[in-house]
């Protein structure tokens, strides 16, 4: 192994040592996500003429790499014209893109100084001290988690729309929008799109969480950990930032892996590369999550917190997953498939009859009444759709009663009637039957923003204020940019004395009633 760890170390791609300063050692260093050691080497070069068709290609690379992209494009430019090299017209075409799309962004350094936002001008302005909290706390503990500090400031660029994800990244609008792949860590920075882009928003803030895990894997690891030990790691550490307790499978994935399981339709994780977001559906996208955690939890099971270290520490050596992996859980290879597939039969997954799955909703071609075709059973949905109508004439006690009806069919276990159900019992004053209607299906579906939001609603009418801020600051989690969350929790903080807080909220409800 030892043997293989020094070839890879000493030979970039073209067999030069990567030890002289040459272009190829600023490539191995960037393949290698390692930008301090590529600068380093860059420096050396740039003393070399930059007509040089490879000089140029390395320096535009690592200007890329490094946010610099008016520069990149002037030195991919002269990189294509001067060297055959069919890199410089893949990256000319990023730099280009990337450049025509964030010339005009400002920047915003968090108050931790960790990070360099960049975002457009306009409404994503104001969830910046949003983001800047999330971005800060999942520093501090994530680096923890995976004993690794990356150099600072990270880039994070948040984008309006998907489009302009597409434009700058590796995946189509189509990919994005089948497999819901809305974030990306690539290029040495984080990528997201605004939460504005989507009708309910979505979860950005354990999102950003997630790509800052991917950013920690591939620079201690120097890139040579495979995309489903990545995905499980991002995803099963996502959370830290906000909670210490050991995460479990969401509702609707326990549905899918108890599906998969029945079906023998489980994605290998080999099937899982190169990316999560070429999987042919959002389901397929959801299950192969689901698995890849299943996966980090049997092992974080018996090892705990010192997993992640572990994991990408041996995998860094040169070490590949099957080995490492093995050495982490004390199991050869085919013994841990084997003992995760006998562990995952063994959590007694719940299939769901009428089970909601989340879909992203985008604004501009999704709307809210697609909702309801979601709803699966056809009694649950002429009921709500029913409800529905009433509620726009504002009979609320009327509508109550048609929710209820579907409540009933569907069990309490839908999110979307549930939320109805709760709406329509606070418009006509009682709250703690809305509680009632809401607080089970929003511990299974704490991502369904309208729930966070009505209960919030519910627990202030009720004068139970901190219960409230605790929904309602999630529901900002989930969606930044809807008015009423920031209206109510204004009020909340006014009431827990936080006034410094609710003057910030009643700004922000201010400046997106304008919207
Ligand atoms: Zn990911």
């Amino acid at each position: 192994m030892r043997n293989c760890f020094i070839a890879l170390c000493l030979f970039s791609l073209w067999g030069t040592p990567v030890h002289a300063a040459s272009p190829s050692s600023v490539h191995g260093a960037l393949d290698a996500w390692d930008v301090v050691a590529a600068k380093r080497h860059a420096k050396r070069l740039k003393a070399a003429d930059d007509a040089n068709g490879a000089v140029a290609l390395a320096l535009g690379r690592l200007a890329l790499m490094e946010g610099r992209y008016q520069e990149a494009v002037t030195l991919l430019t002269k990189a294509k014209v001067n060297s055959k090299d069919a890199r410089a017209a893949h990256y000319l075409g990023l730099a280009r893109n990337t450049w025509t799309e964030t010339e005009k962004y400002r920047d915003y350094r968090t108050s931790g100084g960790h990070f360099l936002v960049r975002y457009p001008p306009g409404p994503e302005a104001l969830i910046l001290p949003y983001v800047d909290d999330v971005l800060e706390r999942t520093f501090d503990a994530l680096t923890k988690v995976f004993g690794h500090t990356p150099p600072t400031p990270i880039r994070v660029e948040i984008y309006p729309e998907p489009e302009v994800l597409a434009a700058v990244s590796p995946l189509t609008v189509t990919e994005i929008k089948t497999s819901g792949t809305i974030a990306l860590c690539k290029y040495n920075r984080l990528m997201a799109v605004s939460p504005r882009a989507l009708v309910y928003g979505y979860g950005w803030a354990d999102t950003l969480a997630h790509e800052f895990i991917h950013l920690l894997i591939s620079q201690k690891s120097g890139n040579r950990v495979p995309i489903w030990l990545h995905e499980g790691l991002a995803r099963y550490y996502q959370e830290r930032w906000r909670s210490d307790t050991q995460p479990k499978l969401a509702r609707a994935s326990e549905h899918l892996m108890a599906q998969a399981i029945a079906d023998k339709e489980l994605i290998s994780f080999e099937a899982m590369s190169p990316s999560m977001a070429k999987l042919p559906s959002q389901d397929a996208t959801a299950l192969a999550f689901a698995e890849v955690f299943s996966a980090i939890e049997f092992m974080a099971k018996k090892g705990g917190d010192d997993v992640p270290r572990q994991l990408v520490t041996l995998m860094g050596t040169g070490l590949s997953d099957r080995e490492a992996v093995s050495k982490v859980s004390g199991l050869s290879w085919s013994r841990f498939e084997a003992s995760w597939k006998s562990f995952i039969r063994s959590q007694g997954y719940r299939l769901q009859r009428d089970g909601y799955r989340e879909r992203m909703l985008f604004r501009g071609e999704n709307s809210e009444g697609e909702e309801l075709a979601l709803l699966k059973e056809r009694e649950t949905r002429q009921y709500t759709w029913l409800g529905d109508q009433l509620r726009v004439k504002q009979r609320h006690r009327a509508a109550a009663k048609e929710y209820a009806k579907a409540s009933k069919v569907s069990k309490g276990a839908s999110p979307i009637v549930q939320a109805k159900l709760g709406y329509a019992l606070l418009a006509i004053g009682k709250p703690s039957e809305a509680q009632k209607a809401m607080e089970k299906v929003a511990s299974v579906y704490p991502s369904y923003v309208l729930l966070q939001l009505y209960l919030g609603r519910a627990y202030a009418m009720s004068g139970a204020f901190e219960l409230a801020r605790k929904h309602l600051e999630y529901g900002i989690y989930l969606n930044p940019f809807d008015p009423e969350i920031h209206g109510l929790l204004a009020q909340v903080y006014q009431e827990l004395g936080e006034n410094k807080l609710a003057e910030r909220e009643r700004k922000v409800h201010k400046e997106l009633q304008r919207l």
